[in-house]
C-alpha cells in the first residue's frame, strides 16, 4: 500500500464507561450549556432512555423513530424541535434513533449527543441518510457527526443475542468494506483490522454470556472503530449493494449486512491481496473469507436473504439500481452478470467460495 495519502479525522468526543451513561450525559449538556433538549428514542427504548436522561432537564421527547429514515417522519421531526426551540438533540438507541437525530441537524444545525444502543455505528460519522420514494439517499455533512458519543455496554444488554450477532456483523462489515472504499488509506486499514480483532473477540463472549459486559464493551469498541473507518474511507460495493436492499425493499439494515458480506469479500478478495492479508491477520485465520465464515458460524449468523423478505423477482431490479454507484476504487470490476450471481447466492445462502474464481 502507498504511504502517499490524504487522511481527515473527525472531531468528537467519545465517552465510554459501563453504567455512566447518565452521568456522562448530564456533564455533556452542562458543558454544552443546553437549555432546551430534546431526547429521541423510539418506543421500545423509552425505558431504558428515560434512565439515561435522569439527570437532565428534557424540554421534549420524541418517539416516532422508523428505519431508514422515511422523509415525512424527519420532516415532522424537525418541525417539532423547530417548535420547541430545541438547543441540543439527544439521541438514544440504534442507528434508526441516531438516523432521525441525524435528519434534524442537516437542517436546523443543532449539535447532536448520541448515545448508542447498537453496534450499527452511525454516531461516529457523518453520514444522513433518508427515504423518499422507496430511494435511500445518503450525503455527508460534518453538520450531522455527533459531537459526543457516549458509550454504556450497559445499554446494550437488552439487545436480544441475534440482533447483536447482526448488528456487531454490520460492524465488521464497515471495517472489511472500509479496505477497498474509494477514500481508503492505512490510517482507515488500522482502524479497521482493530475493529475486526475487537468485534471477532467480543461477539462470540456476548452469545456464550449475554448478560456479561465484557463481550458487549469489545464490540461497541469494535463498532466504533469500524465507524470510524468506514466514515473515513467511503462506502464501498458491500455499502452499496446494502444501501439498495434496504432503501428500495426495506430489507432490516443490520441482517442485511451480515447476510451480503461474505459474498463481497469472497468476489473482492482474490484482486485485493493486502486488505485480504490484513483481514485474514485480524481474525488470526489463513484467509480472510476463512475467519469470517468461522465467526458467523460460531455466532450462528444470519445466511440468506429470502429469510428476510428478498425475493429473486426483486434481483433484476436491485442490479439496475446498485451498478451504476459501484466505486470505481473497487479491486475488482462488478458486471451485471457479477451482482446477479452475487445476490443470487446470497438469496438462498448459497457458498460464496463459487464467487472466488468468477
Ligand atoms: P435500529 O436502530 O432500527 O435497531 C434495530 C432494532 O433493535 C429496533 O427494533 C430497536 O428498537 C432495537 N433496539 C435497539 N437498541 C436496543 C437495545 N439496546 N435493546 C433492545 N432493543 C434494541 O437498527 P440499527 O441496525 O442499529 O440501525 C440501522 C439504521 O442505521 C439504518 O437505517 C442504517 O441505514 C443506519 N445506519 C447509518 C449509518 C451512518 O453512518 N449514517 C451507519 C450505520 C447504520
Amino acid at each position: 500500500m502507498s504511504l502517499t495519502f490524504d487522511h481527515v479525522t473527525l472531531g468528537q468526543r467519545v465517552l465510554f464507561g459501563t453504567g455512566k451513561a447518565a452521568a456522562n450525559l448530564a456533564a455533556e449538556a452542562a458543558r454544552l450549556g443546553a437549555q432546551r433538549v430534546m431526547v429521541i428514542a423510539s418506543d421500545r427504548e423509552t425505558e431504558m432512555a428515560r434512565t439515561v436522561a435522569a439527570d437532565i432537564e428534557v424540554a421534549l421527547w420524541h418517539h416516532d423513530v422508523i428505519m431508514h429514515v422515511p422523509i415525512e417522519v424527519a420532516e415532522k421531526a424537525r418541525a417539532t424541535a423547530a417548535a420547541a426551540d430545541i438547543d441540543l438533540l439527544v439521541c438514544i438507541g440504534g442507528g434508526s434513533t441516531t438516523g432521525l437525530a441525524k435528519a434534524i441537524a442537516m437542517t436546523s444545525r443543532l449539535p447532536i449527543v448520541a448515545v448508542p444502543t447498537t453496534y450499527a455505528g452511525s454516531e461516529a460519522t457523518n453520514v444522513w441518510g433518508l427515504t423518499e420514494a422507496s430511494r435511500k439517499t445518503t450525503g455527508v455533512d460534518d453538520a450531522v457527526l455527533p459531537v459526543t458519543v457516549i458509550y454504556d455496554a450497559a445499554l446494550t444488554l437488552s439487545l436480544p443475542v441475534d440482533m447483536s450477532v447482526a448488528s456487531g456483523l454490520n460492524g465488521v462489515a464497515h471495517c472489511i468494506d472500509s479496505m477497498w472504499g474509494p477514500r481508503m488509506d492505512p490510517i482507515n486499514a488500522a482502524l479497521g483490522s482493530e475493529g475486526i480483532r475487537a468485534l471477532s473477540s467480543g461477539l462470540p463472549l456476548i452469545t456464550a454470556d449475554p448478560s456479561g459486559t465484557e463481550g458487549r464493551e469489545q464490540a461497541l469498541y469494535g463498532a466504533y472503530l469500524a465507524a470510524v473507518a468506514f466514515a473515513s474511507a467511503g462506502s464501498g460495493l458491500h455499502h452499496k449493494i446494502c444501501h439498495v436492499l434496504g432503501g428500495t425493499f426495506n430489507l432490516p439494515h443490520a441482517q442485511t449486512h451480515a447476510t451480503v458480506l461474505p459474498y463481497v469479500l469472497a468476489f473482492n478478495a482474490p484482486a485485493a491481496p493486502d486488505a485480504e492479508a490484513r483481514i485474514a491477520a485480524a481474525f488470526g485465520t489463513i484467509d480472510a473469507l476463512t475467519g469470517l465464515q468461522e465467526l458467523r458460524k460460531r455466532l450462528d449468523a444470519p445466511t440468506a436473504l429470502a429469510d428476510y423478505g428478498f425475493t429473486a423477482d426483486g434481483i433484476a431490479e436491485a442490479v439496475a439500481i446498485i451498478l451504476p454507484a459501484v466505486p470505481a476504487s473497487n479491486p475488482r470490476p462488478a458486471t451485471p452478470e457479477i451482482l446477479t450471481r452475487l445476490l443470487q447466492a446470497a438469496l438462498t445462502g448459497g457458498d460464496p467460495r463459487a464467487l472466488l474464481d468468477l
